[in-house]
């Protein structure tokens, strides 16, 4: 018998849904993915060229624990560059995936029965990273139109309130959000003394005139308090790498660094020497892909915003559109009725071949998600079986 915190833990919807997806491809359907959300491009040359050479040059071997000095130089100077944030390499840890990085910052953080504040809608992963942790999630719904809803935050803190966590932009609604709402939250993390989590994993991806703010650059007390984690997945199209990292006082980094000392280890070595290419030298492929995604988009939205029973807020960024679906419950196709969002979900995959993760994934049963990370060829199939699937529910 599995321990009872596993049999707990639900699986991460995301990816479990390629597990299926693969499997109705090999019996024959064609199946439109819009469910993982990862880039559909492929990594920049110049990455796997760094790669390929750090390999031949015999950087194969153990790395220290939380990774190569270089790279955690050159994430300093990213940070300091464009996040206005100061860090010292020993305040960096590189991770196998921003993933990891966070599931470790829960554990640092967090004794058994302490309370972990989550916006919601959120990612798939958080909760259960939390409930790993022996903590408490808290879901606070954000207000209309996605914007953070501090005052509901505050309402929310406890005496054992241990985290705020905040992820701008954010997955799966793609707001950005403003630094007033930032400050906000910020003030009341130090008010509280909690610590804050801030997931800044998309903050290359943004098509509105809202900037991305980093929470820490704020004032020393933010700082102190505040563990800033970011990833290579999103921005450089490297989500088989594994690679992020998470920057913050030194205790915590050391936490962490415990951790992965007697888990992964270090992230892998090459991919490493790999990072620091991206981080220098790939700026303009990063552009040219957030130009794609903006384009995609555009298109997504004005296709979903027309669809019967559908509403959808105008995201900002990341590449995700989360409509909420609520007007299509009720309706049937034939003997098949909608009762909710993953029956809908399960409709549109029959029915269009198009792989949707429900909003229950992400705390909102009312809504479900589509990322726009494919080619425009494939999202205007999507969209042509995903319109000719809804208009027949009535
Ligand atoms: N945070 C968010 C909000 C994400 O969507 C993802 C997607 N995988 C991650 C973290 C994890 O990123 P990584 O691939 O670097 O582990
Ligand atoms: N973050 C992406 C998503 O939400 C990739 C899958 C995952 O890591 O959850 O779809």
């Amino acid at each position: 018998m599995i321990s009872d915190r596993i049999q707990q833990m639900a699986p991460s919807q995301t990816l479990e849904l390629n597990a299926k997806v693969a499997e109705l491809r090999a019996a024959g359907k064609s199946i439109i993915a819009l469910n993982s959300g990862e880039p559909d491009f492929n990594t920049p040359a110049p990455i796997i060229e760094a790669s390929h050479r750090a390999m031949l040059e015999g950087k194969t071997k153990y790395t220290q624990t939380p990774g190569i000095l270089p790279l955690r130089e050159a994430i300093a100077r990213k940070l300091r560059r464009e996040n206005k944030i100061e860090y010292a390499p020993n305040e960096i840890i590189v991770s196998t995936g921003a993933k990891f990085a966070l599931a470790n910052a829960f554990q640092v953080m967090c004794n058994p029965g302490d309370e972990v504040i989550i916006p919601t809608p959120c990612w798939v992963s958080y909760v259960e990273m939390v409930k790993l942790a022996g903590a408490i999630p808290v879901l606070v719904p954000v207000a209309e139109d996605n914007r953070l809803d501090a005052g509901a935050i505050e309402r929310a803190i406890t005496p054992k309130t241990r985290v705020i966590l905040i992820n701008t932009p954010n997955n799966p609604t793609g707001a950005v959000y403003t630094e007033e709402s930032l400050r906000r939250v910020a003030e009341l993390a130090v008010a509280h003394d909690c610590y804050i989590i801030t997931d800044e994993v998309y903050e290359k991806l943004i098509y509105g005139t809202t900037p991305h703010i980093s929470i820490a650059s704020f004032s020393p007390e933010v700082w102190e308090r505040t563990l800033t984690v970011n990833a290579f997945s999103k921005a450089y199209a490297m989500t088989g790498w594994r690679i992020g990292y998470a920057a913050g006082p030194r205790e915590l980094i050391k936490g962490i660094s415990a951790i992965q000392g007697h888990t992964t280890s270090n992230s892998t070595s090459f991919v490493q020497w790999a990072a620091i290419t991206a981080l220098e030298e790939c700026g303009a492929y990063v552009e040219n892909m957030r130009r794609a995604f903006e384009e995609r988009r555009d298109y997504m939205f004005e296709r979903v915003r027309k669809l019967p029973g559908f509403r959808c807020p105008f995201p900002d960024g990341a590449f995700y559109l989360f409509p909420d679906v609520s007007g299509t419950f009720g309706k049937r196709a034939g003997s098949r009725v909608i009762t909710d969002a993953p029956a809908l979900a399960g409709y549109l995959l029959d029915e269009a071949g198009v792989a949707l993760v429900p909003g229950n994934a992400f705390e909102a049963p009312s809504a479900i998600r589509l990322t726009y990370s494919n080619s425009m060829e494939n999202l205007i199939e999507a969209m042509d079986r995903i319109e000719a699937a809804v208009l027949k529910l009535n």
